[in-house]
């Protein structure tokens, strides 16, 4: 079918890179697939099809790749771009969810008039590990009365619990490792 060859095309221009940016994480590194613009056109279209007809009112994009698919999609879905950003980044009002990492915490920031009551908000990154980004986004998303409709990443890794914590109903990905 049409998804399986671009799935096969997309997995032969990612790069893994061992051990960055820590000992033991294999990097999936998507730059080669920006860099091709038919291709990077059959991947944003992919993402967003599944979300097509499901009057998204809202895409969130996760910094920093997530941004780069979160706008085109958003075009394409005719939906408003928010950006979620790491903490100190967005010059107004902001709310702020934690997430924990393998070492110590990280958070994610939206602007507070971002999202509100009556948005159908699709979340877009461009790979799911262990979920906890995405679900801090989505929580974002909950705590400014907006609905969380779905997920969309490139590259879902699922030998890890993402797909599961965030609801395997809501999550779409390209490709599954
Ligand atoms: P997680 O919160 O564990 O689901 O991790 C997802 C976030 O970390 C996303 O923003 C990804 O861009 C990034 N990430 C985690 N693992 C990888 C990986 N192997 N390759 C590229 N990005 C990754």
């Amino acid at each position: 079918s049409q998804d399986s060859s671009l799935r096969e095309e997309v997995g032969a221009r990612l790069r893994d890179i061992p051990d960055f940016p820590k000992p033991g994480i294999r990097f999936k590194d998507m730059t080669p697939v920006l860099a091709d613009p038919r291709l990077l056109s059959r991947v944003v279209d992919a993402m967003a099809a599944p979300f097509q007809g499901q009057r998204i009112s809202r895409v969130v994009g996760v910094e920093a790749r997530g941004f780069l698919l979160g706008a085109p999609i958003a075009l394409k879905l005719h939906a408003g771009l928010v950006p979620a950003r790491k903490p100190g980044k967005l010059p107004w009002r902001t709310r702020t969810e934690r997430y924990s990492l393998e070492y110590g915490e990280d958070a994610l920031q939206v602007h507070e008039d971002a999202v509100g009551p009556g948005d159908r908000v699709l979340i877009v990154d461009d790979l799911l590990a262990t979920g906890g980004t995405a679900d801090a986004a989505a929580r974002l998303v909950t705590q400014l009365g907006g609905e969380v409709v779905g997920f969309s990443f490139l590259i879902s890794l699922d030998f890890l619990p993402g797909r599961e914590r965030l609801g395997r109903d809501k999550v779409c990905a390209l490709l599954s490792y």
